[in-house]
């Protein structure tokens, strides 16, 4: 891609130019240090023009509706004149084959709507790389006037509670199954839920779909709520074209829970604190990198690692010396 200068990037985002929205976040997604000092620029000169969307963050596993759910809900929104722009995170993407999280095939309709923007993962990378990657784009799509930022993910790794740190409102996207409802949700990802969506609620499955809704109700009655201004919902839905049920109810629940929270000043705090948390992960990474790419780590590491496997040095004592080996060394 040959580059061009800010202002391209700049104008067209903002004269909401799909084509060079998109173009902008694959400088974003660039591993080249040129493509990402033009991104961190551009993002900078857009940061006025933010924030003012609904950021809706979606988890389930896979098969749990979360496509079926979101190409629903789009098309409704956008439908309404709203302007949607549907995002994803997911570490272990690759672009080549299979089916990935917002891939356009699998929102047949909400891709070919002209108020809807869709772009699957960044692919490769740590979590915290394919998840900053994934906030710039959201920013960009900001300042491109798209006002519903979902965020969609699958439960992998770490992956929930990092959109959950992203987003306004996040949604656990569930179905009933066999057995115990509570089986497979891993431990952090109930607290980190402002609503819980029983999916698939249709035909012969609803009241399965309801005896669901009860049990994680219950469950989330353990749970100390996150904010003094929200107790978490469990509601039911079908996303499935033609009997799609409660799912604009559950949006009807996140515009409450924005009206809640705009009005208490609890947004602004919870996007300050996100924002500053967004940084010191930053920072953690950035450290970790430069450290591990250290010419004297790099030569001493090796070593130091076999002293500790034989017991020649202590982990306390081999820590401090690769520690200390930088203190002459600009810049870490
Ligand atoms: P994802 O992997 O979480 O994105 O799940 P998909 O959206 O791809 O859905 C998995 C399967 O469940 C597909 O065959 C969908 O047609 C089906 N499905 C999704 N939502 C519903 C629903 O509300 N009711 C029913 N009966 N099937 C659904």
């Amino acid at each position: 891609m040959t580059l061009k200068d800010d202002q391209y990037y700049i104008d067209g985002v903002l004269a909401r130019d799909k084509r060079i929205v998109a173009k902008t976040i694959t400088l974003i997604e660039s591993s080249l240090s040129a493509h990402q000092q033009v991104a961190r620029r551009i993002i900078n000169r857009l940061l006025p023009e933010t924030g003012r969307a609904v950021r809706l963050g979606i988890s389930g596993v896979p098969g749990a509706g979360k496509s079926t759910f979101i190409e629903s809900l789009g098309t409704q929104l956008t439908g309404s004149g709203h302007r949607v722009a549907v995002l994803a995170v997911d570490p272990s993407s690759k672009r080549s084959g299979g089916s990935v999280l917002a891939d356009k095939t699998r929102m047949e309709k909400l891709s070919v709507a002209k108020n809807a923007f869709i772009r699957p993962s960044p692919s490769g990378g740590t979590l915290g790389g394919v998840a900053r990657k994934t906030r710039e784009t959201m920013l960009v799509c900001e300042a491109a006037g798209y006002d519903v930022i979902i965020v969609e993910t699958v439960g992998v790794g770490q992956s929930e509670t990092t959109v959950a740190s992203m987003v306004d409102f996040f949604l656990l996207l569930m179905i009933a199954g066999a057995g115990d409802e509570l089986q497979g949700i891993k431990k952090g990802v109930l607290e980190v839920a402002d609503a819980i969506a029983v999916n698939k609620a249709d035909g012969d499955n609803v009241e399965r779909a309801e005896r669901a809704r009860k049990q994680y109700e219950n469950a989330l009655h353990y749970l100390i709520p996150t904010s003094p201004v929200w107790t978490p919902r469990v509601m039911t839905c079908s996303s499935l074209e033609g009997r799609s049920a409660g799912i604009m109810d559950i949006w009807d629940t996140v515009l409450t829970h924005r009206e809640r929270f705009s009005t208490s000043g609890a947004l602004e705090g919870k996007r300050r604190q996100q924002s500053l948390d967004w940084m010191w992960s930053l920072l953690e990474e950035g450290l970790k990198e430069r450290f591990f790419h250290n010419p004297k780590i790099v030569d001493r590491l090796p070593r130091i690692k076999r002293d500790v496997e034989n017991g020649e040095i202590s982990p306390t004592a081999a820590a401090d010396e690769l520690l200390f080996s930088l203190d002459n060394t600009q810049g870490l």
